[in-house]
């Protein structure tokens, strides 16, 4: 996006050469969003965000600027605001402010609190730029408590018959979650896979007190083989010590079967309802959509919001848009 004198670019998806004079914009620390890390451009993300990727990537980021949510960037006449985007630590969205007009990108949003996260914040823009990976109207999640109580029932079940229950999960993000909920509704031990590991330490260096033994130390590894304790994975080829029944957390749940897998919708995403609401709270001149179900949502949109809605354009090569060019239509 080019505004005023200065380029940004929002969450790459490639890891392009940039000149340095680029500004990147990182909104979270999941592997599909930190592309820009690994170019030559200014980046800019929040610390817990430059954290995350620094320890699960084992790399240094150069020439980062790490800005905190609700902080404002500027750039000439440019202004650049951090807004929580309530997805996972330090995730955020970026609302720009040009002499001509406002943007909001989001990245991934989720409008509801978790034990890790508070609800997405919506500001009003001129344009909308949103990723709306649940966008159908058959993606509506169930009351965040009930899939938590939902869990800890099957849990339960699993270990009195004597099965470890495994989470396989993404490094980052809702393992804490699922950490957080053992940690606070019951007194199971949490063993989490090295990786898991690396993400909790993050959090906990930001004010959370997640309670979970690594697999790889001599403790986890004594714990694992006793009966009663839940066991957090990012893949399904651990070698266990005990028969395991396994379980998925992913928003999929809801319309798609997973194989041997228990399926929670637990998600970190906004549902369909949440994605309308927030879209009609924003209230945009027009809403530009990539990820998921880009024509379904847009139609929703237009028809029960009013408001002009479509694929981004470009999304693949550099999310490239002319605003005021595309306003004057
Ligand atoms: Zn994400």
């Amino acid at each position: 996006m080019n505004a005023g004198s200065s380029r940004f670019l929002f969450d790459p998806t490639v890891g392009r050469r940039l000149a340095e004079d680029w500004n990147v914009f990182i909104t979270h620390a999941h592997s599909d969003h930190t592309y820009g890390f690994a170019t030559s451009a200014k980046k800019h993300s929040t610390p817990e965000t430059l954290h995350i990727y620094e320890s699960l990537s084992s790399r240094t980021v150069k020439n980062d600027r790490t800005v905190k949510i609700g902080e404002t960037i500027k750039f000439d006449d440019v202004e650049i605001k951090v807004l929580d985007a309530g997805h996972m630590l330090g995730s955020c969205q970026f609302q720009l402010t040009a002499p001509e007009f406002t943007v909001l990108y989001t990245g991934d949003i989720n409008c509801v609190n978790t034990l890790t996260t508070k609800a997405a914040q919506s500001d009003h823009c001129d344009f909308l730029i949103i990723e709306a990976t649940y966008g159908h109207p058959s993606y509506v999640f169930p009351p965040r408590d009930t899939i938590y109580a939902d869990i800890i029932r099957w849990t339960m079940t699993e270990i009195k018959e004597d099965r470890l229950p495994t989470f396989q999960v993404y490094s980052s993000g809702k393992p804490q979650d699922i950490v957080r909920l053992f940690n606070v509704y019951t007194k199971i031990p949490v063993v989490c896979a090295p990786g898991i590991s690396r993400a909790n330490s993050v959090h906990n260096q930001n004010g959370f007190r997640l309670e979970y033994l690594d697999s790889s130390t001599p403790e986890g590894k004594r714990t694992l083989k006793q009966r009663g304790c839940i066991y957090v994975t990012t893949t399904r080829g651990d070698h266990l010590p005990r028969k395991a029944s396994r379980a998925v957390a992913t928003g999929w749940a809801l319309r798609e079967a997973f194989r041997s897998f228990t399926a929670f919708p637990l998600s970190s995403h906004a549902d369909y309802n949440q994605l309308m609401q927030f879209i009609a709270a924003v209230n945009p001149k027009a809403v530009y959509i990539f990820t998921g179900y880009i024509d379904i949502i847009a139609a929703q949109i237009e028809r029960k919001l009013g408001i002009k809605a479509g694929p981004l354009p470009s999304h693949a090569q550099t999310k490239l848009i002319d605003f005021p060019r595309q306003a004057a239509h």
